[in-house]
């Protein structure tokens, strides 16, 4: 496989840029922001608590994948616009998902990264056309993909031509109903052992409890992980989507101090 430590024997990782902003480095990135963009005033609050907090990039999606055809789909071009005001404001980067093959460069024009859901992890298609870009993508975990299926969702994206890929483990499907999902703490610790990808984690999606967030966070840091993805709401309670595993501003702040001392206990330390 085109990034396994065997096949290249490289020593150190692979590094992602972001603009100035490395994934894979040295530092521990924090990127955060509401499941959604709803609204301007939502956005720009989420935004601002993730800059004043720590985070160095701003999530929100555009295009949601909804269960139900009838929930919130998200905003489309003009949650994309808002984003792109966001980080004009605060200096936050933005990732944000591209659901359709089609929105590919309609969501590359505004996007520092490109993310691909859980349930697109395996549409070859789009893996094929994201080769196409230059742009970071962040390659979520299908949510019933092995370890092996998404690496080599990952090489559909190389081999087409695009290197800057960033893993995120967002928890898989197990037997057990009392999480949301079951975040994989093995496939954190695995990918940094046999490959040279940047890997991030999600204990957002991966618990789907806000109250379980920070712990599966540090969790996540401890074994290994490259930096986290979180979920954070202005006022959960209101959330159009994701509001129970979404993170008030204050347990944000929380959460990059307890991450801090983690950093600091394994040798590394925060983009902060
Ligand atoms: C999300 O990040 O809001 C999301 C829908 O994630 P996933 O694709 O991991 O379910
Ligand atoms: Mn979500």
């Amino acid at each position: 496989m085109l990034s396994s430590r065997e096949v290249e024997k490289k020593k150190n990782n692979k590094v992602v840029e972001v603009g100035d902003v490395k994934v894979g480095g040295e530092e521990l990135v924090i990127m955060a922001g509401p499941c959604a963009v709803e609204s301007r005033e939502q956005l720009f609050e989420a935004a601002h608590r993730v800059k004043e907090h720590g985070g160095q990039i701003l999530r929100g999606g555009a295009f949601k994948p909804r269960t139900s055809p009838y929930s919130f789909q998200g905003l489309g071009e003009e949650g994309l616009k808002l984003l792109a005001q966001a980080r004009e404001r605060t200096g936050l980067k933005i990732v944000t998902e591209v659901m359709d093959s089609e929105d590919i460069d309609l969501v590359d024009s505004y996007a520092d990264i490109l993310q691909i859901g859980s349930r697109n992890m395996q549409n070859y298609g789009m893996l094929k056309k994201l080769g196409r870009v230059d742009t970071p993508i962040l390659l979520k975990r299908g949510y019933s993909a092995t370890i092996k299926e998404w690496l080599l969702a990952a090489e559909y994206i190389i081999a087409h031509g695009n290197p800057n890929v960033i893993l995120c483990e967002r928890g898989i499907r197990t037997f057990e109903t009392a999480t949301r999902n079951t975040l994989d703490l093995n496939a954190i610790a695995f990918i940094k052992e046999t490959t040279d990808y940047p890997i991030i984690i999600d204990p957002s999606h991966g618990t789907g409890k806000r109250s379980l967030v920070t712990p599966l966070a540090q969790a996540g840091i401890s074994v290994g992980a490259d930096g986290v993805i979180v979920e954070v709401h202005p006022n959960p309670k209101e959330a159009l989507c994701d509001g129970e595993q979404s993170l008030k501003p204050a347990e944000f702040a929380n959460l990059v101090i307890k991450l801090d001392k983690v950093a600091k206990a394994i040798d590394k330390k925060l983009a902060v």
